[in-house]
């Protein structure tokens, strides 16, 4: 048996998550941007919350908590690293340890870069990824606290999950991050095809997330720092893997 998923758009251009194992009813809530669209999907599933998973401190990861919780009981997850500015956490976690949702468990992983407290969880099991505001559909997350190099050892650890993971990041900005991919990756036909596609999909209001793992590894320029065209692109034969994120964020920044 697999975690059912439920994708919830928030705020401006938020995403919560609601992840659901059947048998036992145990119901995770991934961030909580603001409590009312989670608070209807919940009514319309007729699912009983159970636990929060906080990604990291940002306010349009949080502020829905305590709204959601004063109607929806539930037990709250969060780094034990930032628990001094997240909302009070009754399970803190660090890299290592396991999310138990119905007997399934979430690995947790440290993904510093976009804030140094950031953590993301795999569900094996039923290969999902929460990665919110680190790995993103075709970018990742700005530093705000992190280095570049802190955050590539960051996206290394979630690309070497296996390819048919599904990922489950924290904003629709993949419309944006197309844009920008296009101008270090132009020659990618897997690229262009996927612009095409999320496009189409934004045309329609429809969410350009979750994706796969694989479909990232192919279009996402953020993980293809070892990219034999990328490289050539930008002219950078020689340099490390880290170095080349590190041109590929900078040049993000001024897009
Ligand atoms: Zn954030
Ligand atoms: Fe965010």
């Amino acid at each position: 048996m697999t975690l059912d998923l439920v994708t919830i758009p928030c705020l401006a251009d938020n995403y919560a998550y609601l992840v659901h194992d059947a048998a036992t009813g145990d119901t995770l809530a991934v961030d909580v941007p603001e409590a009312e669209p989670i608070v209807a999907m919940l009514a319309d599933k007729g699912w009983t919350l159970t636990h929060v998973l906080l990604t990291h401190h940002h306010w349009d990861h949080v502020n829905g908590l305590s709204d959601l919780l004063a109607g929806h009981p539930a037990q709250v997850i969060g780094a034990a690293a930032d628990a001094h500015r997240l909302p009070p956490l009754d399970i803190a976690v660090v890299e290592g340890d396991r999310i138990e949702i119905g007997g399934e468990a979430g690995l947790v992983i440290d993904v510093p870069g976009h804030t140094v407290g950031h953590i993301a969880v795999h569900f094996p099991g039923s290969g999902l990824l929460f990665t919110a505001d680190s790995l993103m559909a075709l970018g990742c997350g700005r530093l705000f606290e992190g280095t570049p190099v802190q955050m590539w050892h960051s996206l290394s650890k979630l690309a070497a999950l296996p390819g048919d993971t599904i990922v489950c990041s924290g904003h629709e900005y993949t419309a944006a991050n197309a844009k920008f991919a296009l101008t270090i990756d132009p020659d990618n036909s897997a690229l262009t095809s996927r612009t095409d596609e999320v496009n189409a999909a934004r045309a329609t209001g429809q969410p350009t997330v979750p994706t796969t793992l694989e479909t990232e590894r192919a279009t996402n320029p953020f993980l293809r720092a070892a990219d034999p065209g990328i490289r050539a692109h930008l002219g950078l034969h020689n340099a490390s893997d880290a170095e080349v994120f590190t041109e590929i964020r900078a040049r993000k920044d001024q897009f």
